[in-house]
């Protein structure tokens, strides 16, 4: 199973609301370190290609906003979903130190905002999972929480699609938002 990290997105959202750019660093064509969004990650223009790639990703936000109107009677906010190719030399502040950015998406914590690498959804992993874990971040504020087989930010767990529904709805209820 490969290690999965995403964004720790509380640094996002603290950086944005003091109007920084993205606590984000990497190596430049030089080799030269260097901060920022642009650093990290880049936007992918938007074609074809992005926007089937988008409408994946789609699907399962708006079976997201099914559950939670079902269950809980709750408007999910609208998310900006953007898709991303990141960096090779790319880095991410995780915890204190930097670490190579392997990612399978990244959220701002209570910013709605959701961006996923190409690379995680043409692997074919499940991006339900994906999905799920950073609308967490994004519409419910929730940090990595240890031991949740959604929320832990270290492990892509192998659990049924029933299953992260299920961890979903629970994490939302936990999270206070509704
Ligand atoms: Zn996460």
């Amino acid at each position: 199973m490969s290690k999965l990290i995403d964004i720790i997105t509380e640094e996002i959202s603290e950086m944005k609301r003091k109007g920084k750019d993205l606590h984000w660093r990497g190596r430049n064509e030089k080799g030269k370190m260097v901060t920022g969004k642009k650093a990290f990650a880049r936007e992918r223009d938007m074609n074809d290609e992005t926007y089937k790639l988008r409408r994946d990703v789609m699907g399962h936000i708006y079976d997201a906003k099914r559950l939670l109107r079902n269950k809980f009677g709750y408007d999910l906010p609208r998310q900006r979903i953007r898709i991303i190719d990141v960096h090779p030399g790319a880095f991410i502040h995780n915890e204190g130190e930097y670490i190579p950015a392997y990612i399978a998406g990244c959220a701002t914590r209570g910013g709605n905002d959701i961006y996923i690498p190409a690379k995680s959804i043409e692997a074919g992993w499940d991006l339900k999972y994906i999905v799920f874990h950073e609308l967490l971040h994004s519409a419910f504020c929730l940090p990595h929480i240890k031991g949740s087989l959604l929320m832990n930010g270290e492990r892509f767990e192998n659990i049924s699609n029933e299953e992260t529904e299920k961890l979903f709805l629970q994490h939302v209820q936990e999270s206070g938002k509704i």
